[in-house]
């Protein structure tokens, strides 16, 4: 199936099996917003706890917050947010769309990308096993073009982007011809910039009421809670805290389902460390990261690292961590090492100190920050795309199930009396009454029991139990893996440990080399 078919594919999927719906759909929906239905909401809290589990509970040196959306506005001053948190944007005169500039450079030079790595392809099918692709890449001429042309335009473009230049954003544009995807011209206006920050009003009165932002990242409630955590917890650095909580930016453009929303979720961790020892750190959350990532058995050639070039004027250096998606190799996460800057600036514009006493040293410094930031929404888009699958069964039929880690499975065990009637739904239901306190079951007794074994393939249940004639008599039951379809008979006073070595997350976190 192509790339493109499977996203779109994942798209309706989500609609029609209770995942993510348009929000106010009854209204047309609302841009780039979406909820999660009923199904979605047990995935998505599964990766939170996921997370959450993994550095709160398997870190000592890690605790949790929950800080309120609306923050004292000054906080956005300090963190650089009212001056500095735009995106550059252009509209396209005719079809009256708005794009990012810097998005319409970057899909540029992937495309500049995409034309080399089809040359080197074509190459490799046709030397086969002789093909020496460092050579090749160094002595193509027509991969030598493209990588030139391709350079020249990344350099340009870092060049326009460090000094925030925007009329050069502009030119590139004009002068790499790129065009409106809808109208197919080349009417740009002028770049402008414009701040991502929802704002609102606070208090009652019109005279009393001060303006202030809808968060767009949770981790400034961190920083201005550091004083707090660390002094009523006794942290001694290094020390993390961790928060899982929304966050509200105005994209210029929303694109690609949830992976682009104005209201979305963050689960973001600041370490805070000795200044000075930060790049080891860094080094080391990327590889804690990196393997709770691929922990989730999605196999390691759907992730990579992409180190950052431009670096923010606070950091010292940064990395995403990038999934391969439908639609390419793109960030879920952020790993920032973000010097002292936040600290200082809220000491700074508070006027309070913000410091720590370092009993070994005998002295008192502002911590450095190691800052790991991932999207839920991009985490469960990622998770829902790997585990989409269609697969061709013997019969001629195609079988859609979805291959979630069992550990993150919105519903664990399906439990389907065979018939309606004769005490077998009373059975079925004793069992849900007994294993309902361990994991997410659910009761199903409509229709055939090859149509309620699709309907839990669909949503990824990766267990299903049949209650029938025999269960009466022996107490056993019928036990299907959704993956292999295999069946097995087993006594139902067995299932709760053959499921639960699956389906936790404290499975998962046992996989987990820390
Ligand atoms: P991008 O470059 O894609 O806009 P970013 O670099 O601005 O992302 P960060 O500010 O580092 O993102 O935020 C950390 C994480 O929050 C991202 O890795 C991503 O998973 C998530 N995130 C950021 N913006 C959005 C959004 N609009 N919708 C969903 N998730 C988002």
């Amino acid at each position: 199936m192509a790339q493109e078919d499977v996203f779109k594919k994942v798209v309706s999927h989500c609609k029609e099996y209770g995942f993510v719906f348009p929000s106010s759909e009854i209204y047309d929906g609302l841009g780039a917003v979406y909820d999660y239905g009923q199904n979605g909401v047990e995935l998505k809290n599964n990766i939170k706890q996921y997370w959450w589990q993994s550095m709160v509970l398997m870190h000592e040196n890690i605790v949790g917050i929950d800080s309120s959306v609306f923050m004292h506005p000054t906080i956005w001053k300090a963190s650089g947010h009212v001056d500095a948190f735009n995106d550059p944007l252009i509209d396209n005169r005719d079809s009256k769309k708005r794009y990012r500039a810097d998005v319409l450079i970057e899909d540029q030079i992937a495309k500049y990308d995409e034309k080399i790595e089809k040359e080197v392809a074509k190459a490799r099918k046709r030397f086969g096993e002789a093909f020496d692709e460092a050579k090749y890449r160094e002595t193509s001429p027509r991969v030598l073009e493209e990588t030139q042309k391709r350079d020249a335009l990344h350099q340009r473009y870092s060049d326009a982007m460090n000094k925030m230049d925007l009329e050069e954003l502009r030119q590139i544009i004009l002068d790499e011809q790129i065009v409106c995807p809808i109208s197919g011209t080349r009417n740009w206006t002028e770049v402008r910039q414009f701040n991502l920050m929802f704002k609102t009003e606070m208090g009652s009165t019109a005279d009393a009421s001060m303006t202030i932002y809808l968060r767009p990242e949770t981790a400034q409630g961190i920083f201005v809670n550091y004083l707090n955590v660390q002094k009523t917890g006794r942290m001694k650095i290094p020390f993390g805290i961790a928060q899982i909580g929304k966050a509200f930016r105005n994209e210029i453009v929303a694109r690609q389902f949830i992976f682009r929303m104005r209201e979305f979720e963050q689960m973001e961790m600041q370490f805070f460390i000795k200044p000075g020892t930060e790049l080891d750190w860094f080094k080391q959350w990327k590889q804690t990261r990196m393997a709770w990532h691929q922990n989730l058995g999605f196999g390691a050639e759907n992730y990579r690292f992409h180190d950052h070039e431009k670096l923010a004027h606070y950091a010292n250096a940064a990395t995403d961590i990038e999934f391969k998606m439908p639609f390419g190799f793109k960030e879920v996460e952020g790993i920032h090492s973000r010097t002292d800057f936040d600290l200082s600036q809220h000491e700074k514009f508070s006027g309070k100190q913000i410091k720590y006493y370092d009993p070994e040293l005998g002295e008192s410094y502002t911590p450095y920050v190691i800052e790991t930031s991932i999207g839920v929404d991009r985490m469960f888009l990622s998770v829902m795309c790997h585990s989409y699958c269609e697969e061709q069964l013997e019969n001629g039929e195609t079988r859609v199930v979805l291959r979630l880690p069992a550990a993150l499975a919105p519903v664990k065990l399906a439990v389907m009396p065979l018939v309606k009637k004769e005490g077998l739904p009373e059975k079925a239901r004793q069992i849900i009454d007994d294993l309902k306190f361990h994991f997410n079951c659910q009761y199903d007794e409509k229709d055939s029991i090859g149509k309620r074994y699709r309907r839990q393939d669909a949503i990824g249940t990766p267990y299903c139990v049949t209650v029938d004639f025999d269960t009466l008599q022996d107490d056993t039951v019928t036990l299907r893996m959704r993956d292999t379809m295999e069946q097995r008979r087993v006594k139902i006073s067995e299932l709760r440990s053959i499921i639960e070595d699956e389906v936790t997350i404290t499975s998962l976190l046992k996989k987990l080399k820390q």
